[in-house]
């Protein structure tokens, strides 16, 4: 039985009460979530040692982390230093995205290492196995894409990105709207390039009963791609984005009617000014399902700092209702990121995420930053290290100026708390004069 069925039994649902406790919400809010599709709690029962989290409505706004190798990047050392970054930055949920060395050796390696909810792409290696083996990736079978998914379900995989949505009619309209960057997804790219040469309709929206047989058996939540996501402002919210997006809300339906968990991702490269609309079209489409946005990436010229352009978005998707956001690390668009990117990438995306979560009034948000500004208040150094998101970068930021007064190095002896302070007849801890 699939976790839905065994609530729609009535039967002892660990999972969910694990949920409930960490978000201090009632048990109920999430059975009821998970229920009508707006919660899910991706958990492959061959997940060891997964510390399940839910995602969506009423729940704290999740991070994701990509990791993983590349044809020119692919030493599982450097991918475990990553992962434990990923751990130690307070990632969520970590998906495997590798494409070079031993694909399935390193997701093995990785999961297994792997404490929080885990995800991967199984297109990339279904495509690069048929590369390696018959030379084209348009060689590449309908059963190798499904072989792929089983495979990784069989590891244990959480939940799957599969672009179901990438269908004739969405390349049709791709054509017909003439984008400035055509595909900017990997999955797309290849299963639109096999399509095309081999005339045929995307296997996985073609049978997708199949895929939810697959979900069912060994309890994956599906992740339904954004193939034709826009990788740039000028591509957002276009007739090609949408009509994938009105496939993937019929999906959704046949999944829910299966108990399958699904959740559908998003773009990509939008303007401030169509994030918004672009979070309460998927609601509406497909019917409150989690929303997993990529980004949202507000301008196209921040290299170097892309994760600040990502959290941007991802901030005001997340508070408009967006449930999980995809990190953007500042070797976005550049190179495959290192340790250090992914640390930057977690927490621009979980500042992202908490802004948000105080506005969508998540139990405890608003309490976290008061406590934070009464130790700033009471200048609680101490305090404020470890109300910081980054404990140590907080600690380690405000001894980098020594100063002789209990404020910080900023504004020394004119510290504007302590003037106040002495003024207001509140309790005056510097010397200042
Ligand atoms: S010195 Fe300035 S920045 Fe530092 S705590 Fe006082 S008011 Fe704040």
């Amino acid at each position: 039985m699939t976790l839905i069925e065994r609530i729609r039994n009535g039967s002892n649902v660990p999972e969910v009460e694990h949920v409930a406790q960490y978000e201090h919400v009632s048990v109920e809010v999430v059975a009821n979530g998970l229920l009508d599709g707006t919660i899910v709690i991706p958990s492959n029962p061959l997940h060891a040692g997964l510390d399940a989290r839910g995602v969506g409505k009423g729940l704290r706004t999740k991070v994701n982390a990509n990791i993983g190798t590349s044809s020119d990047s692919s030493d599982i050392n450097v991918e475990l230093r990553k992962l434990a970054a990923c751990i130690e930055y307070g990632a969520d949920a970590v998906m495997d995205l590798s494409t070079g060395g031993d694909i399935a050796a390193t997701r093995r390696t990785l999961i297994a290492a792997c404490p929080v909810m885990f995800g991967t792409v199984p297109i990339y290696q279904a495509g690069i196995k048929a590369i390696d083996q018959r030379g084209r990736l348009v060689d590449m079978t309908a059963d190798d894409m499904f072989a792929s998914v089983e495979s990784h379900a069989q590891d244990g995989v959480d939940f799957m990105t599969i672009h179901c949505g990438v269908t004739q009619l969405t390349i049709e309209r791709l054509r017909s709207q003439g984008r400035l960057t055509n595909i900017v997804s990997r999955g797309g790219a290849f299963l639109t390039g096999w399509m095309l040469h081999n005339e045929r309709e995307n296997p996985f929206y073609e049978q997708f009963d199949r895929l939810l047989d697959l979900a069912r058996e060994y309890e994956f939540a599906l992740s339904l791609g954004d193939g034709l996501r826009p990788g740039s402002i000028a591509d957002a919210s276009d007739r090609a984005q949408f009509q994938e997006l009105i496939l993937l809300g019929e999906l959704v339906k046949r999944a829910r009617e299966a108990n399958v968990q699904v959740f559908i991702e998003g773009p990509g490269h939008v303007p401030m000014d169509q994030i918004v609309a672009n979070v309460q079209i998927e609601k509406t489409l497909c019917q409150g399902a989690p929303f997993y946005v990529l980004g949202p990436l507000v301008t196209d010229i921040g290299a170097g700092y892309d994760h600040i352009t990502g959290a941007i978005g991802g901030a005001i998707a997340a508070g408009a209702g967006a449930d999980f956001l995809c990190y953007v690390t500042p070797s976005e668009h550049l190179s495959l990121p290192d340790e250090n990117d992914v640390r930057d990438g977690i927490i621009a995306s979980r500042i992202a995420a908490h802004a948000a979560d105080i506005v969508k009034g998540i139990p405890g948000a608003l309490d976290w930053d008061k406590k934070m500004s009464a130790a700033r208040k009471a200048l609680d150094w101490t305090a404020q290290a470890e109300l910081a998101l980054v404990p140590d970068l907080a600690r380690k930021g405000h001894l980098k100026t020594p100063t002789q007064d209990q404020a910080c190095s900023m504004c020394g002896k004119y510290c504007a708390m302590a003037v106040v302070d002495q003024y207001l007849g509140t309790k005056t801890t510097t010397r200042c004069e």
